[in-house]
């Protein structure tokens, strides 16, 4: 069974049409959401309504939790704000409901999922070297769990101490727990603006990473046209 481990699309459209019609390309029977599916793009109604079809597994991100929400966002950094201020009034009351619903942590077959780390998941911290991941092994009780959130795909082993190892393809060997960021499909910020997900193989126990050219221009052209800060077209190009 290979299942498709996809977040942080962040209503990028066209980055998810080609990411769901490449896993399915690939043999995958099964998706599993690592939350963040609308905010900082164009498409937030469109893009929630293809996760909810998909009737998958999918955990709340912090941009799902603010756009769900009336709170103020006066702490956010100020085009985050914006765009999710936006992104309130795009989604009817019944598509806010369901992002409100959203569980933080799920386990799905053998693994689990959070968007940010199990090390206190509501405080959407970001595990950006090996402590922050020991933090998390300390509330791992699966041999592997996927998260998102920092929109950079990493994978942090833990075996007799805890390190990182390339984001390219992981053999999961017994003995050793894996944290793995699955990257981002509509805003990645490893410096590669193509869309990233990750397929993960139970029978084999392998995980690869996949890398995908989409219509960025339109994406772009989409942000310009809603009023969106030009920032948040730009930066797409720059996977930052
Ligand atoms: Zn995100």
């Amino acid at each position: 069974m290979r299942v498709a481990l996809f977040g942080d699309i962040h209503a990028n459209l066209e980055a998810l049409e080609v990411v769901l019609a490449d896993a399915r390309e690939q043999g995958c029977t099964d998706f599993v959401c690592l939350g963040d599916v609308v905010g900082y793009n164009a498409n937030p109604s469109e893009c929630l309504e293809i996760v909810r079809a998909l009737n998958c597994p999918v955990v709340k991100g912090n941009h799902d939790e603010d756009a769900a929400g009336d709170h103020s966002l006066d702490s956010m950094n100020p085009t985050a704000a914006s765009a999710l201020i936006w992104t309130r009034e795009q989604l009817t009351e019944d598509q806010r409901e369901w992002l409100r619903k959203l569980r933080m942590v799920r386990q799905v077959s053998d693994f689990t999922i959070v968007h940010s780390t199990l090390d206190q998941p509501a405080n959407w911290n970001y595990v950006t070297n090996r402590f922050d991941a020991m933090s998390n092994f300390s509330y791992q009780f699966t041999q592997v769990c996927f998260h998102g959130h920092t929109h950079v795909p990493r994978v942090y082993v833990k075996d007799s101490k805890v390190h990182e190892v390339a984001a390219e393809s992981v053999q999961i060997e017994a003995g050793s727990k894996y944290f793995i960021n699955a990257g981002s499909v509509g805003q990645p910020r490893d410096g590669d603006w193509r869309a990233c997900y990750a397929i993960y193989d139970i029978d084999t126990r392998l995980v690869v990473f996949r890398r995908l050219e989409y219509d960025i221009a339109k994406t772009q052209q989409k942000i310009l046209d809603a009023g969106l800060p030009e920032m948040l077209a730009a930066r797409l190009a720059d996977g930052r």
